[in-house]
């Protein structure tokens, strides 16, 4: 059974759509103060209970992989900040919001991110299953709120399948930063993450995830080094934001999903990513990985990435963080 292309990072449409009537509901309550990364879930409608439970088994594997942010970069929202920025995101994203309709910001600690969250019945073309991706970027360069929708009718299978847990954890690795447009803005003048976006070329330069693939086995240095190829097939919103499938085929953050009992490995390499992000890590909770038998990486750069399998290409739309938080100043 050939894998099937799922992940849609963002979906502008998306957010057009599925955010006009209901109303707020805050689920998860504010976090206390603490210098420890967070991930904070607010439900922009009524989630069921087999999303909650899925999202509440995300977070808690990520903030366990997640332990902090980068030293110095702003922590809290005071109550005009938190209004002003409500203000932007609730605007569609024609006129430069993100579209969630009807989120509030709270105001206090925002020790990691605030993850807008919803499961819905139509999210855009039929197609895709999730958007998820930044909303607002911090002044160093990390998103602080982004937004996480899947469509209602997906969840059932992907959950019969054992995916659920892994396919909305590699969605909220988007919104932490697994993105093209996080690996190439740097606003601290770290140099970006990514070169060649856009081209057959395009890769990833983090020296971390570089180190972890290079322990990957079969060893193979061209590979891993100088870059680790990027997805660079598949258009917006697969292109540039995923490792590539040609090469690391059953990596959780591929832009496909695998077959059902495939597991998906949340590797090393993804975790060093968010290392090179700015995140402190934990990397003892890398799942084991190997590169898949038979992808002869070198013959695949040498080709010219040939992919290694067919599966369909969703047309994906994608949005991008509408503002940088500033604290004291309007977005
Ligand atoms: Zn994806």
């Amino acid at each position: 059974m050939r894998p099937i292309r799922l992940f849609a990072l963002c979906s502008l449409m998306a957010l057009l759509a599925a955010c006009s009537s209901s109303s707020p509901t805050a689920v998860t309550p504010a976090p206390p103060v603490s210098t420890r990364f967070s991930i904070q879930v607010i439900y922009l409608s009524t989630p069921s209970a087999a999303f909650q439970l899925a999202m509440d088994s995300v977070v808690k594997r990520l903030t366990a992989i997640v332990t902090s942010g980068p030293a110095g970069y702003p922590i809290s929202m005071s109550a005009s900040d938190a209004a002003s920025y409500t203000t932007t995101i609730r605007k569609t994203t024609a006129n430069g919001g993100c579209g969630l309709g009807n989120a509030t910001l709270p105001s206090g600690a925002y020790p990691g991110i605030v993850i807008f969250a919803q499961d819905t019945a139509t999210l855009g073309s039929a197609q895709i299953i999730a958007q998820a991706g930044p909303c607002l970027v911090r002044t160093g360069g990390l998103p602080i709120v982004a937004s996480m929708r899947f469509r209602t009718d997906y969840l059932a299978p992907l959950a019969t399948n054992n995916q659920l847990v892994d396919v909305m954890t590699h969605e909220m690795l988007h919104t932490l930063g697994f993105n093209s447009t996080i690996f190439g803005t740097r606003p601290d003048s770290i140099t970006p993450l990514i070169t060649g976006a856009g081209t057959n070329a395009t890769a990833f330069r983090g020296s971390n995830a570089k180190s972890a693939c290079l322990t990957f086995s079969p060893t193979v240095s061209a590979t891993c080094s100088p870059t680790i190829p990027l997805e660079n097939i598949g258009g917006s919103g697969t292109a540039d934001d995923h490792w590539r499938e040609s090469i690391f085929k059953t990596e959780l953050m591929t832009g496909t999903i695998e077959a059902r009992g495939v597991k998906m490995p949340l590797s090393a390499m993804t975790i060093g990513s968010l290392a090179d992000m700015g995140y402190t890590v934990t990397a003892s909770l890398a799942e084991p990985y190997t590169l898949p038998v038979g992808s002869s990486p070198l013959m695949h750069l040498l080709a010219g990435d040939a992919p290694a399998n067919s599966g369909t290409p969703i047309p994906e739309i994608i949005t991008r963080a509408v503002a940088v938080f500033r604290p004291g100043q309007k977005p």
